[in-house]
């Protein structure tokens, strides 16, 4: 008896011992039946197929494949060393030299790519677009379908180019913000407002570019990819402090000294439409976000489009040969100017009515 009475203390401990076990075990066994490993999440396929399986349409391969030749590309001897021609995240920067046009053009067109060009053209910028559009003829993916978006608040003013086969204009009217600081950061917000309810419908790929440029070199389907910015030409050989990223951190758009890629250009950027709206919606948004408290970051709409590239990698980068300027002069890494922006007197341009 008194044993069984020295005994208790044990026996209460050991009791107590399994009450915690069957209770950790259940509530293991709880957090297990949700957790996404649990087998109620493995789907089991029926492996049999199904009768009558209707596939859909597709054309007859053409199992005669054209020939094509041109220099096998060489492993060992990289066209382009004298600059870098992929990210550490493996998208292409694309730089003259580390492409065939003859294979790209091929490719695209088996899939009847059809591309797509933003553009605005309000208030007094109406008068770059002539020089734009006949320029966009002569080098801007010729030979592939291209439809020109042409946002403006002059409709009335769209200089008449003849275009080649496959290729029309689109005018979208649109209001004109009186600060030219919105003109520039509406963009986004208008290019978003299109995505779903035009570009979707029309084109695969879009390209959103300033219209204050023309077009100098061939402009193709290299530039094409899930989702791409330009090196802008100021920026390419610079350290990330010199970058003019926005640094204010109370803005959305602020990137500290210690992060970042490159310093991409406001004006070029573009890929499929569901991934141009994911870009332009997180710039809109992010926009109003800091006009909400009075805040507009350093370079505008440039500012929050670093900042998402920053987070949600391009998945190909354009060398700056596609937005040059001439005031950068001609450094030896860039070989050609694709595309220059127009001298302009920015007061005349953006204040004088
Ligand atoms: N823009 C416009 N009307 C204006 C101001 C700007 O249409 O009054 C558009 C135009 O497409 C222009 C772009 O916004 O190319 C960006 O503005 P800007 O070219 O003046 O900026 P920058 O290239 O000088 O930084
Ligand atoms: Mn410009």
């Amino acid at each position: 008896m008194e044993k069984l009475e020295r005994l208790r203390p044990i026996r209460c401990f050991f009791f107590g011992l399994c009450c915690v076990l069957v209770f950790v075990c259940s509530l293991s066994w709880n957090v297990m039946k949700n957790s996404p490993w649990h087998p109620r999440n493995i789907f089991i396929c029926d492996t049999h197929p199904a009768e009558n399986i209707v596939f859909p349409p597709v054309e007859e391969p053409d199992v005669r494949l054209e020939r094509m030749l041109y220099p096998k590309p060489e492993t060992l001897k990289p066209p382009r060393t004298d600059v870098l021609t992929i990210t550490p995240w493996l998208a292409p920067i694309v730089w003259n030299g580390t492409f065939n046009s003859d294979i790209l053009n091929a490719q695209f067109h088996k899939r009847g790519v059809r591309i797509g060009i933003t553009t605005f053209a309000i208030k007094k910028y109406i008068r770059f677009l002539k020089d734009f559009l006949e320029t966009g003829e002569k080098f801007f993916m010729v030979g592939h379908k291209v439809n020109y978006y042409i946002f403006t608040d002059r409709a009335q003013d769209i200089p008449n180019v003849t275009l080649s086969e496959g290729r029309n204009i689109h005018i979208i009217n649109v209001t004109a913000y009186q600060r030219w600081q919105d003109v520039t950061m509406r963009r986004m917000q208008m290019i978003r407002d299109q995505t779903y309810t035009r570009f979707m419908n029309e084109v695969d790929y879009l390209v959103c570019v300033d219209v204050d440029m023309r077009f100098y070199g061939s402009v193709g389907v290299e530039i094409l990819g899930d989702v791409f910015g330009t090196l802008h030409p100021g920026f390419f050989g610079a350290s990330r402090a010199q970058f003019t990223y926005d640094r204010n951190p109370k803005s959305v758009a602020c990137i500290p000294v210690d992060e970042g890629d490159f310093y991409y250009a406001g004006g070029y950027f573009g890929g499929i439409i569901e991934e141009v709206y994911k870009l332009t919606n997180y710039c809109h948004t992010a926009m109003m976000t800091d006009k909400a408290i009075g805040i507009e970051a350093l370079w505008h709409d440039e500012s929050y489009l670093n900042k998402y590239f920053l987070y949600y990698k391009p998945t190909k980068v354009l060398s700056p040969e596609y937005v040059w300027n001439n005031y950068y002069g001609s450094p030896r890494a860039v070989q050609i100017k694709r595309f220059i922006g127009i001298d302009k007197d920015y007061k005349e341009v953006r204040f004088r009515r």
